[in-house]
């Protein structure tokens, strides 16, 4: 499913310094340079790691933030920029996919062209939706858009089913908003009414650029506005999502027609040329009540005037200036970012976004090598060790629940780099100088895959994201690790650097993706992907007292200004960054027990191999946002700031304690210490 561009950022798990000291492994040294010697680590540990880069870095005008992953997506974006200008050069021996990559950016990059078209490419779209007679008619413009772009009214994607991960089901959910979250419509607060009046200002300035007079524009405005409100009053509270049983509603297709006789479904399913199945999905079946009654009580110029908008929302970034200006001006509410990115940062994100796994292959002919792989083989077997023991240790948990979670650690994959297999865009046409025609003939593609692969076996081989990718996921469908090569270098990964840092950095990341798969979300899958209770009643009530925990903990930090954090929202991050520390501090510790004499298991520069682990640590997660960004994401976004991503995890560690000489009663020592894992 794609991704609505708002969120796009916010999956982000880690992160790498852009041009990290390193020194030869022979003679280990130890060097991170955010320190702030003066703050007492066990006062404020993350003063103390990233006090010194706190005091000197700045958010570039063109970022909503500034973190060592955000320096590293920089600098992999340089990497694919000479990709991609290279890949540009007209010649007529470029081999398939440098044609379509190459292409791809130079359409984008021809901003004559762009704004001397305006929203002439957008036009025949637009004007299918005018032509619309009927209310049936309108879900035939609804499926279109769904198939080039945008999401009016809901969306429709596909997955492995709830219940049997083998295949692949066809998922009907809520969606249809331009905002970020359905709070954004509902809650009063000054902020979010401001938003809505930016909301409302910017859907009269792209409805006034479009050829509508003021007032035609400032009414279209007030529609979309009432018929959002409308969407968003039936969506389901981001925090209950979190369950995955709140999605689970497998029905016959024809009963899920039934719950919204007004969307027609049949038709739509045959507009969008989806194959031939029986059940499907309703993740909310509440939504689609709703959305039944909107397409009831709403005129049909209303309608029309609102799958309009989604269509000139989701063009607005590849058409003219004035388009791109005006969407850029919603986004600098929602995210504080001062300027627009330099054209060519933009059209980089675009062909990763289309074309990410053609892009991904000459990234990782550059960039990825075999050693790398291997050494990072090594940790994630380190890692699951580690869990392994932990799982077999904790006291709250009996022999029957532990010898499932045990299973089913041992059945999670790992993706290692890229996808064995590449994506095959043999079938997706490229023109130069066709750039909005090359966005909508991408999508198209990648709607067909998906639909296509409904009632399907599920292909394993897959990834959900390209590999220049500066992340990493856990999929509980899939059970499986999954580490871009994007990520898999310093500050992350730095295969010079002492293994006490690389321990604390992307160790920390793999066991925390590992922790994913035993946090209150992912816990409810079993080892082959599907939703389904494998905890006997006693130890789920002792998991559920434990995340309490962690949620009330993390629930009184303050976030920015009045705002505190969601611990509820957060639960899984934060369960996964306390038992991706711990596991990966308990690999680390294995790893020198086996080699005494190895340079890591020494002092190093006065820091001891823990200490060092827990400054590789934070120093990954130093971070500078905007606060109208730290704002959005309190609302949107699972992770928790760096600051708790770091001091939130340490006080609930002895062996941080330990490792700093921590006293009882300092802020860095938590009298009532949270542990899941
Ligand atoms: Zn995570």
């Amino acid at each position: 499913m794609r991704i609505p561009y708002l969120l796009g950022a916010l999956v982000l798990l880690l992160t790498v310094t852009t041009f990290a000291q390193t020194a030869p492994a022979n003679s280990p040294q130890f060097k991170i340079d955010t320190m702030d010697k003066s703050i007492d680590p066990c006062t404020d540990f993350y003063q103390y790691a990233c006090g010194d880069w706190l005091k000197t870095a700045t958010i570039p005008p063109d970022q909503s933030e500034w973190a060592s992953f955000i320096e590293l997506e920089e600098r992999n974006r340089d990497i694919l920029r000479g990709i991609l200008e290279k890949a540009s050069v007209d010649n007529p021996n470029r081999d398939a996919i440098t044609q379509k990559i190459g292409d791809y950016y130079s359409s984008c990059m021809d901003e004559a062209t762009v704004d001397k078209e305006g929203i002439v490419p957008l036009q025949p779209e637009l004007d299918r939706v005018a032509k619309v007679q009927n209310k049936q008619e309108l879900i035939d413009a609804v499926a279109r858009a769904y198939m080039i772009g945008p999401n009016p009214l809901f969306v429709f994607y596909s997955s492995p089913d709830l219940h049997d991960s083998s295949k692949v089901i066809g998922n009907l959910d809520q969606g249809g908003l331009t905002l970020p979250d359905r709070d954004y419509y509902i809650k009063d607060t000054p902020q979010m009414v401001q938003m809505r009046k930016t909301l409302t200002d910017y859907i009269t300035q792209i409805f006034t650029l479009k050829g509508e007079s003021g007032q035609q524009a400032f009414e279209s405005a007030q529609t979309i506005l009432r018929i959002e409100t409308e969407l968003a009053k039936a969506s389901m509270d981001r925090t209950l999502r979190r369950d995955p049983k709140t999605q689970d509603h497998k029905m016959a297709r024809k009963d899920a027609d039934k719950l919204a006789p007004n969307f027609h479904l049949e038709r739509y399913f045959h507009d969008i040329d989806a194959p031939s199945f029986n059940n499907v999905n309703v993740a909310n079946p509440d939504f689609f009540k709703q959305v039944n009654g909107v397409i009831a009580s709403e005129s049909l110029d209303d309608l029309k005037t609102y799958v309009t908008w989604h269509l000139l929302n989701d063009a607005a970034p590849y058409l003219s200036q004035p388009f791109v200006d005006a969407h850029f001006k919603m986004r600098q509410a929602l995210t504080g970012q001062k300027e627009q990115k330099a054209r060519w940062k933009r059209c980089v994100s675009y062909v990763d976004r289309g074309l990410g796994e053609a892009l991904g292959q000459k990234y990782v002919d550059l960039t990825f090598g075999a050693d790398g792989k291997q050494r990072m083989l090594k940790m994630v077997d380190a890692l699951e060790a580690s869990l392994k023991t932990d799982i077999q240790d904790v006291s709250w948990m009996t022999p029957e629940t532990k010898h499932e979670a045990e299973l089913k650690l041992e059945a999670i994959k790992n993706k290692i780099g890229y996808p064995d297999k590449w994506r095959d865009y043999s079938k997706l046409k490229v023109e130069r100088g066709d750039f909005l025609g090359n966005y909508f003939r991408a999508n198209l593609f990648e709607s067909h895959r998906q639909i296509n692969k409904i009632g399907k076996p599920v292909d394993r081989d897959e990834w959900e994201m390209t590999p220049p990718t500066v992340n990493a996921y856990y999929s509980g469908a899939f059970n499986e690790i999954v580490f871009p090569a994007g990520i898999l270098q310093p500050p992350f990964f730095d295969k010079s650097a002492d293994e006490a840092v690389n321990y604390g950095s992307i160790g920390m990341v793999i066991g925390h993706e590992l922790t994913h798969g035993f946090d209150d979300e992912g816990r409810k899958y079993d080892a082959q992907g599907n939703l389904h209770d494998w905890w006997t009643p006693q130890d789920a009530k002792a998991f559920e007292s434990r995340a309490s925990c962690i949620a009330n903990e993390y629930g009184n930090f303050t976030a920015v200004d009045d705002l505190k954090l969601n611990g509820k929202l957060t639960l899984g991050e934060n369960t996964a960054d306390n038992g991706g520390a711990r596991v990966a501090l308990m690999a680390l510790e294995n790893t020198l027990a086996a080699d005494k004499n190895s340079p890591a298991a020494k002092t190093l520069d006065g820091y001891t191999p823990e200490q060092r682990f827990f400054l590789g640590y934070a120093r990954v997660w130093c971070e500078k946002r905007q606060p109208e960004y730290s704002r959005m994401l309190v609302s949107v976004d699972p992770h928790s700031p760096g600051k708790y991503r770091v001091d939130g995890v340490v006080q609930n560690m002895p062996e941080f304690q330990k490792a700093w000489g921590c006293k009882a009663g300092q802020p860095m020592v938590s009298q009532n210490a949270c542990r899941v894992w």
